[in-house]
């Protein structure tokens, strides 16, 4: 799918200076221009190939990746008829923990990308976890833990890292001879955009660099204790840098023809939570999408969880001064409702849940729990399987539905509950986005259950704002945090319409379903 949206009408282009960000996303690319109001100007999106060469396993082909990029970018430059002259700065926002290795004399990736969502290192990571002092014990302390900020899993790059040099013939050789080179997808995009096999600078930034396994948390430098374990040789790895800086610039070759500096790279939850502008310690948003990514502003100290979050990098606009967040990650949560669409047909397209679910008061005592793929956080149960509890010859599609919608919310209560245990901290609104929060009843659900309110931001491209505001300030097109918070406005704010009684007593029932469904496949 590639289209060019413009978000205003009239040609006012040629004359303005705009941010440019590369939102390079699991199913798509995309280019958008950002105004100083901190709206979007236009954009363009493509989609690439999934790749699934066996049952769990996830793949990119980082080429097509490249070439989209370079599509998506020179798409909106002509439709906005602006040149390179018209960009302030560059951001990219990207995939998390998605691993390339490439060559860096001929630029081509030795392996296809292996993506976050890719399980194949799971055995790998059932034996590491076998070994003593790594895994966490029952106070949640243990190597990985206390180097990292994150636990022994598939999900990060490590492993992931490990099994291409073990895998792919001759990759361990080329790696330990200097030839190759690791990069998520942003070091893979900043490395192409600056010139590639002709200077292409080796580069990562902190948020990203924190979704490796092999970054100290604390000291925010590649960690040579995970690196033996791991067996990689630190001469792959780009050089970690702040979220804010100029890494290098643009060629005049390449798709923006001229010379911009890349001013701002950041994950994209971490672009979430920036442009979110939850830029004081305690604020928090949660991203609804296919999983639900929450994350709180912890401040400049790497507070580990003792309750199934992970820590990790939020920002640096400076060397050795970081942000840093917890997060709370879930794996199903629009993914339920594509679920109940493609698998139980009961609705034709996501947004039917909402008038179905509104036809009921209540979902009638059941309780979904859609653990399809385990429980993320803050369980981390991979043996936990979805399960619906509590049906009678009463139950209809309508409060299976309606379930459906409360399990997204009462996931997210789990991770807020973990949260306020490990800050210390009471939340007190949610700040929401994600393409599920469209969802009036959703998120009036949310406010219900958690009990506090619920806001949901005007505009919806969040992440690649977050990232845009990382490059405006590192050039000066905006002056500071100042002018973030004043360009976030409210949309809608969605107040807590339950009583603590009834709210209590649901979410006890919940608790008593998530138990239930633990422990399954043992
Ligand atoms: P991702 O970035 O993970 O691909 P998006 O932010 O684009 O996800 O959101 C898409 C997800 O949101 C899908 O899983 C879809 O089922 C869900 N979704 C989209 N619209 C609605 C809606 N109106 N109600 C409930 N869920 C929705």
């Amino acid at each position: 799918m590639a289209g060019i949206k413009f978000f205003t009408g009239g040609n006012f282009f040629m004359s303005s200076k705009y941010v440019a960000v590369i939102d390079q996303g699991t199913t798509s690319t995309r280019c958008i221009l950002f105004s100083k109001n901190g709206r979007p100007i236009a954009s363009n999106q493509m989609e690439h190939e999934q790749i699934f060469p066996n049952p769990g396993w996830v793949e990119h082909d980082a080429m097509e990746i490249w070439s989209r990029t370079q599509d998506v970018i020179r798409g909106v430059m002509s439709k906005a008829q602006i040149t390179s002259e018209n960009i302030s700065a560059i951001g990219i926002t990207n995939q998390r923990e998605t691993t390339i290795l490439w060559d860096k004399f001929t630029g081509k990736p030795i392996y296809n990308a292996i993506v976050w969502q890719c399980t194949r290192t799971q055995n790998f990571c059932e034996e590491w976890q076998k070994k003593p002092g790594w895994t966490q014990n029952d106070k949640g302390e243990g190597k990985v833990k206390n180097i990292t900020g994150l636990l022994i899993n598939p999900y990060f790059s490590g492993t992931k890292i490990r099994w291409i040099l073990d895998n792919v013939p001759g990759a361990r050789e080329k790696a330990e001879a200097g030839k190759l080179l690791f990069g998520n997808i942003d070091s893979w995009l900043i490395w192409n955009l600056t010139g590639g096999v002709n200077g292409g600078v080796h580069v990562t930034d902190v948020s990203n660099a924190s979704r490796t396994l092999l970054m100290s948390i604390k000291n925010l430098e590649w960690d040579q204790e995970m690196l033996n374990e791991l067996k990689i040789p630190r001469s792959i790895l780009p050089e970690i840098k702040p979220s804010s800086y100029i890494y290098g610039y643009t060629t005049d070759a390449g798709p923006f023809g001229g010379k911009i500096p890349i001013a701002g790279d950041l994950g994209d939850q971490q672009a979430a939570l920036f442009g979110q502008a939850c830029l004081s310690e305690g604020e928090a948003k949660n991203t609804y999408g296919t999983g639900c990514f929450m994350l709180m502003n912890i401040g400049d100290k790497p507070i580990q969880s003792k309750n199934g979050l992970l820590t990790t990098a939020f920002y640096s606009r400076e060397k050795n001064k970081c942000y840093y967040a917890l997060e709370g990650s879930i794996a199903i949560a629009g993914a339920a409702v594509q679920w109940l669409r493609d698998n139980l047909k009961i609705i034709d397209a996501a947004p039917d849940t909402e008038y179905f679910a509104s036809k009921v008061k209540d979902s009638g005592g059941i309780y979904f729990v859609p653990a399809f793929s385990g429980l993320f956080a803050p369980f981390w149960d991979m043996t936990a399987r979805g399960s619906i509890l509590g049906m009678t010859r009463y139950t209809r599609k309508e409060h299976l539905i309606r379930a459906t919608l409360e399990s997204i919310c009462y996931q997210t209560r789990d991770v807020i509950e973990a949260m306020e245990k490990d800050s210390g901290k009471k939340l007190t609104a949610l700040k929401v986005d994600g393409g599920a929060v469209i969802n009036n009843l959703l998120m009036q659900l949310q406010a219900n259950i958690l009990g506090s309110e619920v806001i949901r931001p005007v505009v919806n491209e969040i992440t690649a704002l977050g990232v845009a505001y990382i490059a405006g300030l590192a050039v000066g097109f905006w002056k500071d945090e100042g002018d973030i918070r004043a360009n976030w406005a409210i949309d809608k704010i969605f107040k807590c319409e339950s009583t603590e009684q009834d709210r209590e007593k649901n979410y006890n029932g919940w608790k008593k379903a998530v138990e239930k469904c633990k422990n399954w496949t043992n």
